[in-house]
């Protein structure tokens, strides 16, 4: 079985990278809203640029002045099977072991709206939850101060 990773992230714009351990790397996808449980919810995921395995378990601070600048937490990890699907295909069906994530969920590419933009969404299974709210982990101070 291969990891996934959600990784919390206070850059200047708070949003959740959610990662795939596919082909070596970590296939990464940057989810504004975060993940949901609810399969009501269709959130946007806009492919970004792959990331090493290792980086899987960062948490820290990426210093002012480098992209995506901000800490970083790891919001949720586990093991994930793919089930159906590849990256090139704009489709992909897997289940998640996390401890926040579980169950059936679908990444698939909006190919009309530009190749980066996918959507995540929960499958309709025994751990969905209507209504999900999402959980921060931790909301700095300063990014609360700007608002
Ligand atoms: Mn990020």
């Amino acid at each position: 079985m291969a990891v996934f990773v959600v990784h919390e992230h206070h850059a200047s714009h708070l949003h959740w990278d959610f990662r795939l351990e596919m082909e070596g790397v970590l296939k990464s996808w940057a989810v504004p809203k975060g993940p949901s449980m609810d399969p009501k919810d269709k959130r946007l995921a806009v492919m970004v640029e792959d990331h090493p395995l290792e980086y899987g378990g960062f948490e820290g601070t990426i210093p002012e002045g480098q992209y995506g600048a901000g800490e970083v937490f790891i919001w949720d990890k586990g093991k994930f099977v793919l089930e159906k699907g590849d990256p090139e295909k704009g489709i992909l069906e897997f289940r998640l072991e996390g401890r926040k994530l579980k169950g059936q969920f679908a990444l698939t590419q909006m190919k009309k709206a530009g190749p980066k933009n996918w959507l995540l969404i929960k499958r309709r299974d025994q751990h969905a939850v209507d209504g999900y709210e999402i959980e921060q982990i931790k909301v700095r101070a300063r990014n609360t101060a700007k608002k």
